[in-house]
């Protein structure tokens, strides 16, 4: 039997220990566990790397905490605009949407998009009328409303500053509070077939239209058998310019470099020349997992077919 994997993130980012209260805490590792679980009963039961992605996925968009489907941040507007994108391995199919509205979990949209529409990336009015033609479930605005989203947006709204929901950039207040989110999931199935998924509710603040790296194929997600699975999180533009996630698939194809290697070559030193801030998952098609990020911590968990299990928040 093939060895089978499975990694997950829920945003990287400025995350310190001393900024969490042990409630918090518990509550993020118990939606990454969930989230982990999801995902891995799909692999045990011999289901596609696709169909394994997509559920972990699933599970952190209808989480509060994370900052994908319920619980993502607010625009500039005072809206929450989403974008995911997913990959498979298999045969470099990939499915996208970026600033969609009141879809429930826009990695199931991403999915019909790859499965159901003649095309790779849909947009704004137009994958919501797709959404709708394909019976994807609509929520209303509440659904997705989170209090202290609301307050993070609140304290910069009328300034032109955007931020990570982790790290801000100009408001010191928000340097201290700390709020992640954006979600991945990479998978190798028992076929060795392998897929990655990325779920976002961007940046807070974000405006016309900011769409970040999550749902572009290549710099927050990509997916080939030939080399790796990789879903990104962190400062989307930098990440966006690095074409971080087919880097790491260049750096194993031409270059031969094994996927920790490849990652951290890409995460530790390219994406920090640039400012980069934030990091990755990846998985190849021997069932071989990392996690890497530049950034204080990194929301994370992989559990493989040999016993192996990490869940983990900070550095160390
Ligand atoms: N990369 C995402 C974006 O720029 C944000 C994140 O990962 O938290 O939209």
């Amino acid at each position: 039997m093939h060895k089978f994997s499975i990694a997950i993130h829920g945003g990287a980012g400025t995350i310190l220990k001393q900024d969490m209260t042990p409630e918090l805490e518990k509550a993020y590792l118990t939606g990454l566990e969930d989230a982990l679980a999801a995902g891995y009963a799909v692999l045990e039961e011999g289901g596609s790397a696709v169909n394994a992605v997509k559920a972990s996925i699933v599970v952190l968009e209808d989480n509060l905490l994370f900052n994908a489907g319920r619980g993502s941040v607010f625009t500039k507007k005072g809206v929450q605009e989403m974008d995911a994108a997913i990959m498979d391995g298999k045969d470099l199919s990939a499915g996208s949407v970026a600033g969609i509205r009141n879809v429930r979990n826009p990695i199931e949209l991403a999915t019909e998009v790859m499965l159901n529409s003649n095309h790779v990336f849909l947009s704004g009015k137009g994958a919501n009328d797709f959404a709708i033609k394909q019976g994807v479930k609509l929520e209303p605005d509440e659904y997705f409303f989170s209090q202290f989203r609301y307050d993070q947006w609140k304290e910069i709204r009328d300034s032109d500053n955007y931020s990570l929901d982790h790290t801000h950039m100009g408001v010191e207040e928000l340097m201290k509070d700390k709020k992640f989110g954006t979600v991945g999931a990479v998978a190798c199935d028992v076929d060795g077939n392998i897929a990655a998924a990325t779920s976002t509710g961007g940046m807070t603040n974000k405006k016309y239209g900011r769409i970040g790296d999550s749902p572009l194929i290549g710099a927050g997600t990509y997916a080939n058998n030939n080399t790796c699975a990789i879903s990104c999180t962190g400062h989307g533009e930098p990440f966006i310019c690095a074409v971080a996630a087919h880097d790491v698939n260049c750096l194993m194809e031409y270059k031969g470099m094994t996927l920790q290697q490849a990652m951290n070559e890409v995460v530790n030193i390219k994406l920090v020349k640039m400012e980069g801030e934030g990091g990755m998952i990846g998985v190849d098609a021997q069932g071989n997992a990392a996690m890497i990020f530049n950034s204080a911590g990194m929301y994370r968990g992989m559990k493989n077919s040999t016993g192996e299990k990490i869940i983990g928040i900070y550095k160390d």
